[in-house]
């Protein structure tokens, strides 16, 4: 068992409109939710006091706005905007929400359906560079647009650096930085979001390491090690650059490599 504390809300009930079909969209029809919210009480057992805690009767209050301030064709929509809206109004470590849709128009005889959605609060590293156009003002749009992108808040950022081109076959100078965020995304999605921003920023993929108005790589994803077709977490070349490593060392000289188990300011490169 895991050393860890819990508050739950069980079988909360909401009317409102939310499906795919047009009378659902009016007629409003229960939605039962579940709520797991991952808190550490300690505080609130030291001392006896509600305000140290997560209140549970704001918390289905919050539930329950969210749920009738939207009309969402699924549930999956609303059982993720639902646990944004807690894991942000009480600083959650983790949150994991259920919706079931009892009444659900179907033409079958059925207990329920539902969706359960977990989100856990991970403390991410990321390389950001740019070697086309405003270099400086392409970085300050990354991390604008990850900072208002849900579910990531930027905790941190390196002072931008001038570096030469990589791998032989960009041009251009490039500007870099590193960024420590807290994202309640999962790694894929969070490479989902990292690569509309860097659309939204002009990039258009060409060859590898040639040069692009915005690369945002993953280089650390909390401790996870990651290896499939899409993403390679921690980034397999971070030890080799320098314009990764020195903007780390700035901001996390002392996070710990999952794979290597070397600090960032231990780690030599030349
Ligand atoms: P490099 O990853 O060597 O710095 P690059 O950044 O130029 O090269 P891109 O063209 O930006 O490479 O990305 C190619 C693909 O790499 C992406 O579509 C993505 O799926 C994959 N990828 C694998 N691991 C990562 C990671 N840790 N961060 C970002 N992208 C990754
Ligand atoms: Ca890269
Ligand atoms: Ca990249």
């Amino acid at each position: 068992m895991e050393q860890n504390s819990l508050i739950l809300i069980r079988g909360l009930e909401v009317k409102a409109c939310h499906g795919v079909l047009g009378f659902e969209k009016t007629q409003p029809q229960p939605f039962i939710f579940d709520a797991d919210m991952l808190f550490d009480f300690y505080g609130a057992y030291k001392s006896d006091d509600v305000t140290d805690t997560v209140n549970y009767a704001t918390a289905c209050e919050l539930i329950t706005q969210t749920a009738q301030k939207h009309g969402f064709n699924l549930i999956e929509k609303l059982a993720y905007e639902c646990a944004f809206v807690l894991a942000e109004a009480f600083a959650l470590k983790g949150v994991k929400i259920t919706v079931y849709k009892p009444k659900a128009p179907v033409n079958v005889k059925f207990s329920n359906v539902g969706v359960t959605v977990t989100l856990l609060r991970t403390t991410a590293y990321l390389s950001i560079g740019s070697s086309e156009g405003d270099k400086k003002a392409r970085l300050d749009e990354a991390v604008e647009k990850l900072g208002k992108t849900r579910g990531i808040s930027v905790k941190k950022v390196s002072s931008y650096i001038k570096t030469p081109p990589y791998g032989g076959v960009a041009k251009g100078e490039f500007l870099n930085c590193a960024a420590e965020i807290e994202t309640f995304l999962a790694p894929h999605a969070l490479l989902d979001e990292i690569h509309r921003i860097e659309s939204e920023c002009g990039r258009v993929r060409k060859e590898r390491w040639g040069d692009r108005t915005l690369d945002i790589d993953i280089v650390f994803y909390g401790r996870q090690i990651i290896s499939d077709s899409r993403l390679t977490v921690p980034h397999p070349d971070y030890r080799n650059r320098w314009f990764v490593l020195a903007p780390m060392r700035e901001i996390a000289p002392d996070f710990v490599c999952p794979e290597c188990n070397i600090c960032i300011k231990d780690i030599k490169c030349d």
